[in-house]
């Protein structure tokens, strides 16, 4: 029986440091910029956003649907 113990122990101890380890740290975010995609809130970075520019801002979102919102609104709006 101790080793069953010891076995659901070491079990735990495993779960807990892959866990952390599968946390993402903060340096492998560090240095890469996010953009929030004003359509739906998604961040994105910089290699993954479609870049779309009004009035000469650089404007990111996560998929050219969202480009494609953003520009009706624009239009409904005007
Ligand atoms: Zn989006």
């Amino acid at each position: 029986m101790k080793f069953l113990i010891w076995l659901l122990i070491g079990y735990i101890v495993f779960r807990i440091v892959r866990g952390k380890k599968e946390l993402p740290s903060p340096e492998a975010t560090k240095g890469e910029e996010t953009f929030r995609d004003p359509v739906c809130g998604v961040y994105v970075t910089a290699d993954d956003a479609v870049v779309g520019t009004l009035e000469g801002e650089r404007i990111h979102f996560c998929s050219h649907e969202c480009l494609e919102k953003f520009r009706e609104n624009l239009e409904h709006k005007a």
